[in-house]
This record gives structure tokens, sequence and C-alpha cells, in this order.
């Protein structure tokens, strides 16, 4: 994380509690993590918290846009710093793995439809879909 945590909360106008600060360290830690991940994460540096609480506190950083929420089918939503770069994800079908890939274009949306029926099209969003390395190698073992 380029900015500390204080720092990014004030540069998006928020005040700067422990429970964002805790939410924005443990996201450093692990990143597309979900809610009930990030308060295991965070409990266990002594910082309580109730899930409301989590769920709370990354909904306010979400919209302030200092996380990106992203929510792959079949999967609870998943947090990360990386905003505003369009990225996009390749997501395990095995073991739900998630790992960030650049946009080939970067720009926003960079794929259309073959008709956008007068639709301003502003993102499209891309998750690929297949088995991580790991889990390719299990399945060829099996
Ligand atoms: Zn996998
Ligand atoms: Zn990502
Ligand atoms: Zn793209």
């Amino acid at each position: 994380m380029s900015l500390p945590p204080a720092e990014r909360l004030r540069a998006a106008g928020l005040k700067v509690t422990k429970g964002r600060v805790a939410a924005l360290e443990s996201l450093a830690a692990q990143s597309h993590a979900t809610a009930e991940e990030l308060q295991r994460r965070i409990a266990a540096e002594g910082v309580p918290m109730t899930l409301q609480a989590v769920y709370l506190a990354l909904q306010v950083l979400t919209d302030a846009q200092v996380l990106r929420r992203i929510e792959p089918a079949g999967s609870a939503a998943r947090y990360e710093l990386r905003v505003g770069d369009n990225h996009h994800h390749l997501v395990c079908t095995r073991c739900s793995r998630v790992v960030d890939v650049d946009c080939a274009t970067e720009e926003a949306p960079c794929l259309l439809p073959a008709d956008t029926h007068g639709f301003a099209v502003a993102t499209a969003e891309i998750t690929f879909w297949g088995l991580c390395p790991g889990c390719a190698e299990e399945e060829g073992a099996e």
C-alpha cells in the first residue's frame, strides 16, 4: 500500500477510526479478502470488531472509493485496495483464488457489446474463470 491507512482516509475526506485503519491494514496483508476473513485477521491483531462493524467500515470505504468491492459469482463480496485502474480478475473455479490482471487497454470500457442498445457504456466487468496452476496440477494428478 503506497499511502499509510490514516493518510488514505484523510485524502478521501474520511475520519480516521481504529476500525477503518484496521480494515485497510488487514487488506494490505490479504487482498481480495471477504468481510469474514478480514474480521478474523483484525481480531488476531487485537482489535475486536463485530462482523457488522467490519461490513459498515468496508461499506464506507467502498463508497469513498478507498476500496474496491468485487463480487465473483457464487462468492461472498471481496475487497481490495487497488482502485481506479480498471484491472480485471482471474478466479479459480476450484479453490476460489483471485488474482489481479492488468487490463490490456487500461481505459474503461475495454470491451463493447455487439449492440449497445443506446446505452452509454461506462465499464465492462471482466472475470476470467479457470483452474489456477496449483489446482490444474492436482486435477492432473487425480
Ligand atoms: Zn485453484
Ligand atoms: Zn483486484
Ligand atoms: Zn480490460
